[in-house]
């Protein structure tokens, strides 16, 4: 086989060559390359098999119920790392090694909880005390273990990691059980970004205080990975600031394009391209106002023909909304303006749209946008939900350069006189 990249995007080209050999779906992908151990960096990405030498960071009992009701498994969770990096754990036979310990441990297998991989240690699985002294430390390796906003992915556990609140509440709802439960959450931030710290527990940090968290749990909500906390332990208010305040009115971190579409979802960034597509469906849209039972909260789908998908015939709510491609020459993003930034790129409020729009008609309106924005290099913070389906921007908001592309042309011209 070989691999091609065109355009930022890989194909696999399967020659006359290539032993094609189809693997049953929900079987072991059995990819058992060479007996050498890997590094953890490479095991991460690896799926299936893998031989590896590491140093167990730490370990904790657990117990998994079985989902037929048929009883409890004792696992032992932890944390293996090397010097590239740590990776989780998880062991379904004994595992009494100190953390400290050096292991070679082989025929572990690879699996991934979420978007997150981990060592899964089985009956089949050789694991011995190994020597090496030039083996990474345990002082070397801790710093294997924190983490930064924008490397949180869903599904990691046992997250080490220092944060900036911004902001923090408190809500209590009812549970299935009958009883009252307070859920506690906020905005946090650090230099690389920001996401979201719910708490079940009564944790109450003030916004501006800097906090350290430990084996906090990843969970991905409306697509961006935020963090999560079940025990006050877990959590320090820290004495002195780590960084100097970052002012969250003003927290967006610069991320490019193309590095932004080929990571994870981060909420909080800042990228820049031109718009090369302005959909047709751009402008007044209407969606359902049907109340949903479980929470306070509308339905909002988009209504097709007057009608929800999950509603029927429905007298819709209007809204505004344009969809566009930003590009930078290499990569290509979805970018979703709802009401607010779209009002404010367009200099319309949703009412003038509306007008402008049973006035001279959908196609014209279509057309001023296009005229006003196509080609135009532009700004936009807000947050970028990346999946398998491709990477979407929703805009907080979005800033022309207030130049178009012949426009700029036309500056670097006089700049550098260039006579075309
Ligand atoms: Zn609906």
């Amino acid at each position: 086989m070989s691999v091609n990249e065109w355009n930022d995007k890989k194909s696999i080209n399967i020659n006359r060559t290539s032993r094609i050999s189809v693997l049953r779906e929900g079987g072991q992908a059995n990819l058992q390359s060479s007996d050498e151990p890997i590094n953890i960096q490479k095991a991460s990405q690896s799926e299936g098999f893998v031989n590896i030498v590491a140093r167990v960071l730490s370990t904790k009992p657990d117990v998994i119920v079985k989902r037929d009701g048929s009883g409890e498994l004792h696992v032992v969770r932890g944390r293996l790392a090397d010097d590239t990096g740590s990776i989780g754990m998880l062991s379904w036979s004994e595992f009494d090694y100190e953390p400290g310990t050096l292991l070679k441990i082989e025929g572990a297998s690879i699996r991934r909880f979420r978007d997150t991989p981990e060592v899964n240690i089985g009956d089949t699985t050789r694991v011995e005390v190994f020597h090496d002294n030039s083996f990474a430390s345990m002082e070397d390796l801790a710093s294997t273990t924190s983490s930064t906003i924008s490397g949180l992915r869903n599904g990691m556990r046992d997250v080490e990691i220092t944060l900036q609140v911004e902001s923090w509440y408190q809500r209590t709802f009812t549970s299935n059980d009958g009883s009252e439960k307070v859920v506690r959450s906020g905005d946090v931030m650090d230099p690389t970004g920001r996401c979201r710290l719910t708490a079940w527990c009564d944790f109450d940090p003030k916004p501006g205080d800097f906090i350290h968290l430990k084996e906090a749990r990843v969970q991905s909500w409306q697509g961006s990975p935020d963090l999560v906390i079940d025990d006050l332990a877990q959590a320090t208010n820290l004495e002195s600031p780590t960084w100097e305040k970052i002012d969250p009115g003003d927290h967006w971190v610069d991320v490019g394009l193309t590095e932004l579409v080929s990571g994870g979802t981060r909420r909080g960034i800042r990228t820049t391209g031109t718009v090369v597509l302005v959909t047709g469906d751009s402008g007044i849209i209407e969606r359902c106002p049907v109340k949903l039972p479980d929470r306070e909260r509308k339905c909002r789908k988009r209504l097709r023909d007057g009608s929800c998908i999950d509603h029927g015939p429905q007298r819709g709510e209007e809204d505004l909304r344009i969809r566009m491609v930003l590009d930078n020459g290499v990569s290509n993003v979805s970018l979703l303006l709802s009401k607010e930034p779209a009002e404010k790129f367009l200099g319309m409020t949703q009412a003038e749209v509306a007008e402008k729009i049973s006035k001279d008609g959908q196609e014209s309106f279509l057309t001023s946008v296009r005229e006003q924005s196509l080609g135009m290099s532009v700004s936009v913070n807000g947050l970028a939900l990346i999946d398998d389906q491709g990477a979407m921007l929703l805009a907080d908001s979005v800033q022309g350069d207030g130049l178009t592309a012949s426009q700029a042309a036309d500056m670097i011209i006089e700049k550098w006189e260039v006579v075309m």
